[in-house]
């Protein structure tokens, strides 16, 4: 009798041992995503942003706690321009822990950008890319008009294609200043960004083939706070 009450135990004891070890697996793991109702749900959060119905989520001392002990899983990654008046988490209505943001003047992808949004897509389990450019841009502005004091030639080389394909386009000799000149070129911009993201091997390009990680475009109005998508 007394023999069978020890199996019994033991059988228990083993029993919460797993269950305990798989918890702790649980933990670790990344969630499994879905690169289009993670699309979805940024495009929810900027209607909300843009309509000013903020949630504001996950920026509870909870999710803080929660996000130190058990690590970031955000579901998307942003590549932004620098500019003051498009901050991704108050655009898109997301907390902390929900986006992994790469801000550069420009939204450009120099090897340190890809090196980030590599960790982010390869390491954090992030499967969606958004490359965002907006109205009025700085950096497209200087590339427009060829400014080259300081570093910003370093912008100004990486966003030049693009205004040579925009100008290309129109069968114009040069540029212009126009706004309408200025939106086509960092539209233009976001999708050369994307290509290059697209090719670039070895973790990008692979992470896209296997459907792990889906790029798309965006452009952010500054009055409406509206975010449209750029389809390829
Ligand atoms: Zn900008």
């Amino acid at each position: 009798m007394k023999k069978i009450w020890l199996i019994i135990f033991v059988l228990l004891l083993n029993g919460l041992t797993f269950a305990k070890q798989t918890t702790k697996h649980a933990k670790h793991k990344a969630p499994v995503l879905n690169p289009q109702v993670e699309l979805q749900k940024l495009i929810d959060g900027n209607k909300r942003f843009a309509t000013h119905h903020l949630k504001h989520p996950d920026e509870s001392v909870a999710r803080r706690i929660q996000l130190a002990r058990k690590g970031q899983h955000p579901f998307a990654i942003i590549l932004s321009c620098s500019d003051s008046r498009l901050p991704p988490e108050i655009i898109f209505d997301e907390g902390l822990g929900d986006l992994f943001v790469v801000r550069i003047a420009g939204n450009i992808a120099d090897d340190a950008v890809i090196a980030s949004i590599e960790y982010a897509a390869e390491h954090l389990g992030a499967s969606l890319l958004m490359v965002l450019g907006h109205e009025k841009c700085g950096a497209v502005n200087a590339a427009i008009a060829n400014q080259r004091e300081g570093h910003i030639s370093a912008l100004v080389d990486a966003i030049h294609s693009a205004v040579e394909d925009v100008q290309a386009s129109q069968g114009k000799k040069q540029a212009d200043d126009s706004p309408q000149f200025h939106e086509q070129v960092a539209k233009a911009n976001v999708k050369t960004v994307i290509g290059r993201l697209r090719a670039s091997e070895p973790i990008l390009a692979h992470l896209i083939a296997e459907k792990k990680l889906m790029v798309v475009g965006g452009y952010y109005h500054l009055a409406s706070g509206k975010v449209s998508l750029l389809h390829d």
